[in-house]
């Protein structure tokens, strides 16, 4: 298997997870011995039908949520055992979330929206980034407009700046065209592939078939379970990689 490849180190890894919630008299399991390594760069698709476990994982994954059973390494960190305050310190780092229900703090601008993940933690360049990453999302005209005055894909691209604006090593998308209509969906979607370009990982759930297209890999679960993996697009790019795993840049 991809002997002679220069390998790409792992930024997920998950052995065994298992997710089950108390209800009443029986337990409901939502993920059940689930194994999966993704890589960094790749662009996953995760499907299923409602209740087969895709916000679980994306919980998880996230580390909003613990697992019942297994291990998970983020980075090469076992991070499954951590303190709630330990795993909201990786979190605030290493991830960018972005959600379907915007999120956005209303009536207030663009620019403060997207500094806002700055304020937990000490980020000196803070304006610099958030300058580079609503440059980067397309709403450098909006800097200063309140989140009010904002489209629906107006406002999803601030949401998706703030996510980059910590520098995430991982994006983490949960129905993030939910809300939009065809057109809008496209253009955001196409905004997560050149974010994947630039070397981020995305992880995204999401129900319709066609958004899923813009990933490179699609995961499906059906009862708690990983039912198809597929790297449906063309092999991966293996220049994509330095020695060391990292994502570089495509050269153009
Ligand atoms: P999906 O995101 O694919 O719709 P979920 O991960 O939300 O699936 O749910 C998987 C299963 O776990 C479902 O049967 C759901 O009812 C159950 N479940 C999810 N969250 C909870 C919870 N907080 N308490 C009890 N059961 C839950």
């Amino acid at each position: 298997m991809n002997e002679g490849w220069p390998a790409v180190a792992p930024i997920i890894e998950l052995r065994r997870i298992a997710k089950v919630y108390p209800t009443g008299e029986e337990d409901t399991v939502a993920l059940r011995d689930v194994d999966l390594t993704v890589r960094k760069g790749e662009f996953v698709a995760i499907m299923g039908p409602s209740g087969s476990g895709k916000s679980s994982l994306m919980h998880i994954l996230g580390l909003l949520d613990r697992p019942s059973g297994g291990r998970y390494f983020l980075n090469g960190e076992d991070v499954s055992g951590l303190t709630r305050n330990q795993q909201a310190a990786i979190r605030n780092r290493q991830i960018g979330f972005v959600f379907q229900q915007f999120n956005l703090l209303p009536r207030t601008t663009v620019l403060d929206n997207v500094l806002l993940p700055t304020l937990y933690g000490r980020v000196p360049d803070g304006l610099l980034r958030a300058v580079r990453v609503i440059d980067e999302v397309g709403l450098r005209d909006r800097t200063n407009h309140r989140s009010n005055q904002l489209s629906g894909g107006q406002i999803q691209r601030v949401a998706i700046a703030r996510a980059l604006i910590m520098e995430p090593s991982m994006i983490l998308a949960d129905e993030p065209t939910g809300n939009l209509d065809t057109e809008k969906s496209g253009e955001i979607m196409e905004l997560f592939q050149q974010i994947n370009a630039k070397g981020a990982t995305v992880v995204l759930i999401t129900h319709e078939e066609d958004i899923a297209r813009y990933a490179r890999r699609i995961i499906r679960l059906k009862d708690g379970r990983i039912v198809s993996d597929e790297d449906w697009q063309l092999p991966f790019e293996r220049s994509r990689y330095d020695e060391t795993g990292d994502a570089v840049p495509p050269v153009h």
